[in-house]
């Protein structure tokens, strides 16, 4: 890939965490493939080359290799040929929306299934796929299942980038606030990185939320939580957030969606 953070990703927070984690001491090759690694004594030397034009290769030096390819679904050598169920060309199950195979009693939920491989996911899944099978009503908004980065600051994001809101023609308004503005940040220093609103311009319902500072992960919730009950930009904005919280960062980026300004941003910059 030629950013970081992966599918799903704003990519203006993409370039930010790029930036604090270079800050850091990180240093990021983009656009590379490793195509081998071996030991040497103590060491390890990985072979690089770039993915567009493999001509121009690369030899580093590591004490320590770390693999994180990816993941792929474990549905082989389940039986699942001799009952008639097929895989999709990922090894996927394709299921319908209460979870059923094409053997109705055969119920697949999780990672073998289409959608985020995350434990949240598999894990709303699974109760209501046994809701549905006890006859209740079988219902997931996989908008609304967040992702989260687990670095230092974390980043984490629910429901629409603005690259994917530009594809989809959908108009929309931004609202952003600092961390460096936000009192319990500065408080624990922890001032890098921003929360960013994404709302409808005309409805002014929050599509979309990416965060990229402190406890990043827990303040999400919020936002998931106001897009499963379907909230405004303005709601989250008019919701009492106590003072200091980070979390009232994330308050005044929906002020900001909803009226164009947040209020703290002047006083404290
Ligand atoms: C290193 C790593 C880090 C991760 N970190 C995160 C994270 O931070 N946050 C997050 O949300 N997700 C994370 N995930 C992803 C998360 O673990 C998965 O999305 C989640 O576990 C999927 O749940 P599942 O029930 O579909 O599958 P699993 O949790 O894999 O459960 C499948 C179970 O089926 C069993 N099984 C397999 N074959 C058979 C068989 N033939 N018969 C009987 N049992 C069988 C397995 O032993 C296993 O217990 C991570 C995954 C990895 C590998």
């Amino acid at each position: 890939m030629t950013s970081i953070g992966g599918v799903g990703i704003d990519a203006e927070v993409s370039k930010n965490f790029q930036k604090i984690l270079a800050k850091q001491g990180m240093e990021f090759k983009l656009g590379t493939k490793v195509t081998g690694a071996e030991r040497k004594g103590n060491t390890i030397l990985v072979n690089v080359e770039n993915a567009k034009d493999p001509s121009k290769k690369e030899q580093l030096e590591a004490n320590v290799l770390l693999v994180c390819v990816g993941r792929r679904p474990y549905t082989t050598n389940l039986g699942l040929e001799q009952l008639g169920i097929e895989r999709d060309e990922k090894g996927r199950v394709p299921v319908n929306s209460r979870f059923q195979t094409v053997v109705p009693n055969i119920y697949a939920i999780g990672d073998c299934i289409h959608g985020p491989m995350l434990a949240h996911k598999a894990e709303d899944e699974g109760v209501v796929c046994v809701e549905g099978i006890k006859g209740g009503p079988v219902h997931i908004d996989y908008n609304c299942v967040p992702s989260v980065i687990y670095t230092h600051p974390e980043v984490a994001w629910v429901g629409k980038s603005e690259e994917d809101l530009k594809r989809d023609n959908i108009t929309y308004k931004i609202g952003k606030f600092p961390f460096v503005a936000n009192s319990r940040a500065k408080t624990n220093n922890e001032t890098d990185g921003f929360v960013k609103v994404l709302a409808d311009k005309h409805s002014d319902a929050i599509l979309g939320v990416h965060i990229i500072g402190p406890n990043a992960g827990e303040l999400i919730s919020e936002a998931v939580l106001g897009m499963e009950y379907g909230a405004s930009a303005e709601d989250i904005a008019r919701t009492c957030h106590a003072h200091p919280t980070c979390s009232e960062a994330v308050r005044e980026a929906h002020l900001a969606a909803f009226c164009g300004k947040a209020r703290r941003i002047n006083r404290i910059l």
